[in-house]
């Protein structure tokens, strides 16, 4: 029998033709789905498994983080204060290299501690031995698209990750009632040589998957496309048939306008990494300027070892108060356009419109309350701006993934959290070598 849940609050926040802001409402969850969202209602005769009623709380969808590598967390704060290249190449592929399968689960469940906690509900990850992740996302309930990272600098170490990436749809692909969710993942036009990517993109296109993709996130790169390809990236991109698909391209940091241009017409989402791109020096994405353009842009932290966290609030605060110091314009991306990147458009861009993202009837319960009963969230005039320029993530105190309750009143539901640090700690300082 389906359990019938009611969550009520001061306010629910849901997507409509716009942000709807609702006082005192609530969410009718029915074996995992949004049956009702709106005004509450007299409920006197409905009768629920349990009733969730938040005084001085906000409803509203559960955070959307679009890119990360969320085993990267080992790594957090193991390399900081480098250029991209040199933090790579001396710094993390070393480590990497020591990684053993084992590892990347608990590396993924420390990231999923990070991101319940944070409100994040549904995550992009790219990464390697990533049946280990989706097992971690299984055990904790959270939703995922996950993609085994692919790089075709060596032949046959290209086709082997292929398989492997293939095998992760095969195994994967829709696993945990739909929860996860696969992509094909080529790293970037940098570590995968156009040939590659053909084989890549005809592969997604047969097995009827997105690709996730690194794309221009650095000056390097576009002056290495140049000259090795006499293209920059997204044109080669579009060269290749590779946009083509149902395609996530992150960073996106330097565009020409025709890149922009192409990005939209060939309906390409960008999963937009503020966060990392400033702490790596690798740039501001325009953000503006892709938005105008109408491309799908989400927001996404990157991992935990070039971010150095999962904090997808921050990462709405950054993405909005960057764009106007840039461009001397405090009009320019307002709160409830961050909020757009980090739900809707999260969604979107992980091709679960229709699933997640809105708290729309219908859609799947993946939602969080928001503790507005706090001295930085006081006095309350706009709940945008109080999300977006006052919230902490700490402030969340209720994650709800297909109606499961993973994080109540900081109380991680699905996971032993301690152990997790405790194992995690361990491997860390065996990979580091301490
Ligand atoms: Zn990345």
């Amino acid at each position: 029998m389906s359990q019938k849940i009611l969550v009520q609050a001061d306010w629910l926040l849901k997507w409509g033709e716009g942000l709807e802001i609702i006082p005192r409402g609530e969410v009718e969850i029915a074996g995992g789905i949004i049956s009702y969202s709106g005004p509450a209602r007299e409920n006197k005769e409905r009768d629920f498994t349990r009733v969730i009623r938040g005084k001085n709380r906000l409803i509203m969808p559960g955070l959307i983080n679009t890119h990360t590598h969320a085993a990267m967390s080992l790594f957090r704060g193991y390399a900081d204060d480098m250029p991209l290249q040199e933090w790579l190449e001396k710094r993390i592929w070393p480590v990497e290299a020591r990684l053993k399968k084992k590892d990347i689960y608990w590396g993924t469940l420390l990231a999923i501690c990070e991101m319940i906690r944070g409100g994040t509900t549904c995550f992009a990850d790219m990464y390697f031995y990533m049946g280990e992740a989706a097992k971690a996302c299984l055990e904790s309930g959270i939703r995922a698209s996950l993609s085994q990272g692919l790089v075709g600098l060596d032949v046959i170490k290209g086709l082997a990750a292929l398989k492997e990436g293939k095998e992760l749809v095969r195994d994967w692909h829709g696993e945990g009632e739909g929860r996860i969710t696969v992509m094909l993942g080529p790293h970037a036009p940098y570590t995968c040589p156009p040939g590659y990517l053909r084989k890549v993109a005809e592969t997604a296109e047969l097995l009827h998957v997105p690709i996730h993709i690194h794309l221009a996130e650095t000056k390097k790169e576009i002056e290495e496309s140049l000259k090795n390809e006499g293209k920059r990236p997204i044109e080669l991109m579009e060269q290749i048939g590779l946009l083509r698909q149902d395609v996530l391209a992150a960073h996106c940091v330097h565009l020409t306008p025709g890149e922009i241009r192409i990005l939209a017409e060939n309906k390409t989402a960008v999963a937009h990494n503020p966060g990392s791109n400033l702490k790596l020096g690798s740039g501001v994405a325009p953000l503006a300027d892709l938005m105008q353009n109408g491309v799908l842009v989400s927001l996404g932290t990157d991992s935990a070892a070039s971010n150095n966290n999962l904090d997808m609030v921050e990462e709405m605060r950054l993405a909005t108060l960057l764009p106007k110091g840039l461009r001397g314009d405090p009009t320019i991306v307002p709160a409830v356009e961050a909020i757009r990147l980090a739900t809707v458009n999260g969604a979107g861009a992980l091709f679960l419109k229709e699933k997640v993202g809105t708290l729309g009837e219908g859609s799947q319960a993946d939602l969080i309350m928001i503790n507005l009963d706090q001295p930085h969230l006081h006095p309350l005039h706009s709940l945008p701006a109080q999300i977006v320029y006052s919230a902490l993530s700490s402030d969340v105190e209720l994650v709800m993934v297909d109606g499961n309750i993973l994080m109540e009143k900081g109380d991680l539901k699905t996971l032993d959290e301690e152990k997790i640090l405790f194992e995690t700690a361990k491997i860390s300082s065996r990979l580091v070598g301490q």
